[in-house]
């Protein structure tokens, strides 16, 4: 008999590999649609996830949350393993904090550019590439 589990598993998946894997009590998401939280025993799910931040509390420390910044992606919950595969994905602790803010600026500058030329491609790539940044930011100012 499948022995029970007292945690989750959460992985986190990129194309640069698994950037994470920890036991926890809860995990907190985003999902297009609003905020999910999955405790134990969760009913199975798969959603996609907005850009955003992503919180884990740890059943080995009560006291710190591990925060990770995501870049959309899907979010798999299946017999208490929790797997988020994502584009790219950073712990805060991995953030490089300028670089997020040069791309915000950049972003920003080509957001000003699309709109004077009305370059809706060039306007929606931006608005995602500062939303990105601006989800970087957010996530590093936890660590
Ligand atoms: P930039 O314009 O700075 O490259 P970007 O949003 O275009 O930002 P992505 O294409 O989302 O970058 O990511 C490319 C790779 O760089 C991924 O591995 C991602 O985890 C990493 N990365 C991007 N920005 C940062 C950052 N500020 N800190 C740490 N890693 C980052």
């Amino acid at each position: 008999m499948e022995e029970k589990k007292q945690a989750l598993t959460v992985n986190v998946v990129t194309p640069d590999g698994l950037i994470y894997d920890h036991n926890a009590q809860i995990v907190v998401a985003r999902t297009v649609s609003g905020e999910l939280g999955i405790l134990l025993n969760h009913a199975p799910i798969i959603v996609p996830l907005a850009i955003d931040e992503v919180r884990v509390r740890r059943v080995d420390d009560e006291t710190h949350v591990d925060w990770i910044a995501v870049n959309g992606g899907i979010l798999e919950v299946r017999n208490n393993v929790v797997t988020i595969i994502a584009d790219t994905a950073e712990r805060e602790r991995d953030i490089d904090v300028s670089r997020a803010e040069r791309a915000k600026q950049r972003a920003e500058r080509t957001i000003e550019e699309a709109k004077a030329t009305q370059d809706a491609d060039s306007l929606r790539r931006a608005e995602v590439a500062l939303h990105r940044a601006m989800n970087r930011l957010k996530v590093s100012k936890h660590n």
